[in-house]
């Protein structure tokens, strides 16, 4: 059924790219459509009594970000992560903090693999300077994979950049070199970064709080099929409704926007068919803990050799002042490995998980109130070497017409939901303007 009138502008998703769009057009007859049953897409929590558990994007950036300023308008709050960012648990030993350089000397390893992890360590010390200066971060190192830039290891400290690695989603030789570079800038960059902060009460406060504020101009379960040219306008087709629009803003992770892009704009679609993406599979677990816990002081600890990559205490957060009982952890695994591993069951992947876990911390044994299993399939996108020369054909308004908009993560060398709100943000002022323009003519 096709209606009548047409609408300023229709956003293809709900994820925060979708919802920063929405959020600027706010004063505009705006519709935004999210196939799934609720809005925010890999932003994703649920609140657990005095805690919250969180399944997917869990680190907020820094006072300054278009995530800051939306979220302080909206008046939740973000809280700094005062907890070691950055530790590393080998065979045993857990390095909670302290200067990265010396965790080779720290860890039980060989001298030739002591060696091997310090001359690596350096040499990504020395790139991440290169990145920070480089004027074009897509063509940044991006003509080798991570693996070659690393050059050959041995075979744990190989695994202990791999794990770093699965973080962007990739297995070192599916990163570019440049965006494994950017992901250990972005891990290093300390309290001003795009990952320093959570917000209180849980990640998925956030896209609640947008679609509170649209109401009914946000719908979810409202999966869009196709997108075709009208004359001057675009059909949205979203199950029997057809919809018009003077501009669609396409916000749909770049494999399900690739066929939507194509009868408008087939250069993009062929562009967003060929962004790498890898998979995240994460376990949300519900502790009923009563009393100090050794990992209190700490927010995320990477974990080589274990069935998931990294440890996060998701209530680290609340570990000030008087304790009320339980706790909220997040553990995953990305790339490859969460990619396999998502085909086994839920209480196979839990089982594993838990078991690492006690292995881990003895102390959580008989602490696991519930663990949830939540698959990413699409968990991150993530540039692989050429990803810079597909930059050119996704950018700006798109068709005849000019009225198709990307934005989405996938505009950054690697997945975060600033990069997401931002190209949201700036799709939506390029709307903004044009529908400006033809109201004053
Ligand atoms: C486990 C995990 C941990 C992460 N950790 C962090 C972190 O700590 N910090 C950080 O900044 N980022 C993190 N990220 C990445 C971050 O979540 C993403 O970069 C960001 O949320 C992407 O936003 P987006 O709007 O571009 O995409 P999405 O959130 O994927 O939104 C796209 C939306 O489009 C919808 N859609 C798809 N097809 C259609 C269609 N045909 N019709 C209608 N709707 C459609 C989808 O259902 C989805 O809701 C993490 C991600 C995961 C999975």
């Amino acid at each position: 059924m096709m209606l009548d009138m047409t609408r300023d502008v229709v956003i293809v998703g709900g994820g925060i790219a979708g919802l920063s769009a929405a959020w600027r057009l706010r004063r505009h007859d705006v519709l935004l459509l999210e196939a799934g049953d609720r809005l925010g897409g890999r932003m994703r929590s649920d609140p657990c009594g005095d805690y919250w558990l969180n399944y997917g994007a869990h680190l907020f950036p820094a006072p300054g970000t278009l995530v800051d300023r939306i979220t302080q308008e909206l008046a939740l709050e973000t809280v700094p992560v005062t907890g070691g960012m950055m530790g590393l648990a080998v065979d045993g030993a857990v390095l909670e903090g302290g200067r990265v350089e010396s965790y080779p000397f720290r860890l039980p390893l060989s001298v030739r693999e002591r060696v091997a992890f310090a001359r690596a360590g350096l040499k990504v010390q020395l790139a991440v300077r290169r990145y920070h200066a480089a004027p074009n971060r897509y063509e940044f190192e991006n003509d080798r994979t991570f693996a070659e830039f690393l050059g050959p290891l041995p075979p744990k400290v190989r695994e202990i950049f791999a794990c770093a690695a699965r973080r962007a989603t990739g297995e070192l030789d599916e990163l570019a070199a440049g965006a494994g570079i950017g992901l250990f800038a972005l891990v290093w960059a300390g309290k001003g970064s795009l990952i320093a902060r959570n917000l209180r009460g849980g990640t998925g406060q956030l896209p609640a709080a947008l679609g509170q504020v649209l109401g009914e101009r946000a719908r979810t379960s409202s999966p869009v099929d196709a997108v075709r040219p009208d004359g001057d306008h675009l059909v949205v087709r979203a199950g029997d409704e057809e919809i018009r629009a003077r501009h669609v803003i396409m916000a749909a992770n770049a494999p399900f926007a690739a066929p939507l892009v194509g009868p408008v704009a087939p250069q993009a679609a062929d562009a967003l068919a060929k962004l790498t993406y890898g998979a995240f599979l994460s376990v949300a677990v519900e502790t009923n803990e009563t009393s100090a816990m050794p990992y209190d002081g700490v927010y995320a600890i990477a974990t080589p050799g274990r069935t998931f990559d990294m440890f996060t205490n998701q209530a680290h957060a609340l570990r000030v002042g008087p304790r009320q009982p339980g706790g909220s952890l997040m553990l995953f695994t990305g790339a490859q490995k969460a990619a396999a591993l998502m085909r086994e069951s839920d209480e196979v992947i839990a089982e594993r998980f838990l078991a690492d876990l006690h292995a881990m911390y003895p102390e959580t044994r008989g602490r696991i109130a519930k663990a949830t299993v939540r698959r990413w399939p699409l968990g991150n996108v993530y540039a692989s070497p050429g990803r810079g020369a597909l930059q050119p054909a996704l950018e700006g308004a798109l068709g005849t017409h000019e009225n198709l908009h990307l934005a989405g993560d996938y505009f950054a060398e690697l997945g975060t939901m600033e990069a997401a709100a931002q190209t949201g943000m700036a799709a939506a002022e390029r709307v903004e303007a044009r529908i400006r323009e033809v109201t004053h003519v």
